[in-house]
């Protein structure tokens, strides 16, 4: 039974690849390495998989072939006066490059997911800028470990087995067995809290209040984890220590903190609810780590404040780099979302939400971002590659996009895919096609082609070609019938 190995895993920014795939007949029969999600993702993805390209014919999506499907989407993107192209993020740099050209030829807007997720955090790293690594040098050296707002134990679960507190890195021991004493701990507390509940001496014997004082481990020299969130998460039950911050607060405490580092004095007793002697030893161990980290996750970009929560991360980490090293990074979700912005940049100067109608990029998110263009209704057309905003757009904007000739290109039956008028099924890229996709921390790493598609299935690229290519001819026969 062959075994591939160094798979890289298609599903989230974490991209794991190490993963090692046996395939029997063309079927994904095992997978080591994987977290479930990852596991599940390659052993489950050909159940729904679509396998006939789709055009709505009277109301009714109908079978079609793809040189049909190929001409009715190039002769929507070739009619339309401001067609947008949305998604991005779950598929290849090679697909994304080729949208973009597409996007260019019919002066539509390209837009990528990171509009709805970490699009603050982008427009905050480009007007502070920061200082930032990559994740092997933080496997390797980071004895500080801070997530803010995320929770990698469920939406990114090898994250801190692989690259932060529990992987054993060159220079800081693996906190593993910490978690393994704090686990049995939590357990017998969990038995007790259950057993006190059942007595009559429960009142008295409950723990009350949630203390903030800081535990003893933190002020150790080996590796520690902090959880910073509005509510208690997996990740924050294995961590050193958890920080609660009021909902919408995490603004007033970085400035605080940022305060603090700065050895200046805060008049006030508490901050979003934390008091302030908790907070100066919280800047006491930032500034005395020798190699800190902060990641953030979308619990700090899109509360309150949104794009000035990241300005004030970065720029509390450039404070804490008067004092020690410190580094910053978003917890990027889809697994190419990160690439998606590397390619928009490279082939526009702008990382989303590019407008190319005027016949060069401009980029003013508010006005050239997808959501926004929809909620206005000025779109005419769109083409969606591996997304689903139907699902997750607000209803107004969900409603203009239907309302219009809609193409997708996608493995698998969505909303947005139920509601369009062409679909095409793509191979799944990571699984059936090959490609690149950029890791979290900005190293490209290659997607391998593990099993042979559907034959009706061609991958995302292919697909973007030969519509770019139907455009070109439909738009080179009207210019020369005029
Ligand atoms: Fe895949 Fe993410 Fe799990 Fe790694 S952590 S195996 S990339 S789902």
């Amino acid at each position: 039974m062959p075994i591939i190995s160094n798979v890289t895993c298609p599903v989230c920014g974490s991209l794991c690849d190490d993963i090692e795939v046996l395939v029997e007949n063309n079927k994904i029969v095992k997978v080591r390495n994987a977290c479930g999600l990852g596991e599940s993702k390659f052993l489950n993805y050909n159940r729904h998989h679509l396998r006939k390209p789709l055009i709505r014919k009277n109301g009714e999506l109908v079978e079609a072939s793809t040189e049909e499907a190929i001409r009715k989407s190039a002769e929507i993107l070739a009619d339309a006066a401001y067609p947008i192209l949305y998604g991005w993020s779950c598929t290849s740099c090679e697909a994304i490059r080729v949208g973009l050209e597409l996007a260019e030829e019919v002066g539509g807007v390209v837009d990528n997911t990171s509009t709805v997720c970490h699009g603050p955090s982008v427009l905050s790293i480009q007007d502070v800028g920061y200082s930032t690594c990559t994740l092997g040098q933080i496997r390797h050296r980071a004895d500080l470990v801070i997530y803010w707002g995320s929770n990698p134990w469920s939406a990114h679960p090898r994250h801190i087995e692989r690259y932060t507190a529990f992987t054993q890195g060159r220079f800081q021991a693996s906190i593993w067995y910490r978690y393994l004493a704090h686990l049995s701990a939590y357990r017998a507390r969990r038995r007790l809290m259950r057993a006190l509940k059942l007595s009559s001496l429960s009142e008295a014997l409950m723990p009350a209040e949630v203390e903030h004082g800081l535990p003893p481990t933190l002020f150790r020299k080996e590796r520690k984890m902090i959880v910073v969130d509005v509510r208690r998460t997996r990740t924050a039950d294995i961590a050193d220590y958890f920080l609660q911050v009021e909902p919408n607060k995490d603004y007033e405490v970085l400035q605080a903190l940022r305060a603090l580092i700065r050895d200046e004095e805060i008049d006030m007793n508490k901050v979003a609810g934390i008091p302030v002697e908790t907070l100066e030893e919280l800047a006491d161990i930032m500034i005395g780590c020798k190699f800190g980290v902060l990641f953030f996750g979308v619990g700090l970009t899109m509360s309150m404040g949104k794009l000035r929560n990241i300005d004030t991360a970065i720029s509390m980490v450039r404070d804490l780099n008067r004092y020690t090293k410190f580094m910053i990074m978003p917890m990027r979700g889809h697994f190419n979302v990160t690439g998606a912005n590397v390619v928009y940049t490279w082939q526009t100067g702008y990382p989303y939400a590019v407008d190319f109608s005027h016949g060069y990029p401009r980029y003013n998110p508010g006005e050239t971002s997808v959501v926004d263009i929809l909620t206005r209704g000025e779109s005419d057309a769109s083409l969606v590659v591996a997304s689903d905003p139907v699902a997750h757009f607000p209803k107004a904007a969900a409603e203009n996009l239907v309302r219009n000739p809609l193409i997708v290109i996608d493995p698998e039956p969505t909303a947005t895919s139920l509601m369009a008028d062409v679909v095409f099924p793509s191979a799944y890229v990571g699984i059936e096609a090959e490609g690149t996709a950029y890791r979290m921390d900005h190293v490209p790493l290659p997607l391998k082609k593990i099993v042979e598609p559907p034959s009706s299935c061609l991958s995302d690229t292919e697909i973007l070609q030969r519509i770019l290519a139907g455009v070109r001819k439909i738009r080179k026969e009207k210019a020369e019938a005029a």
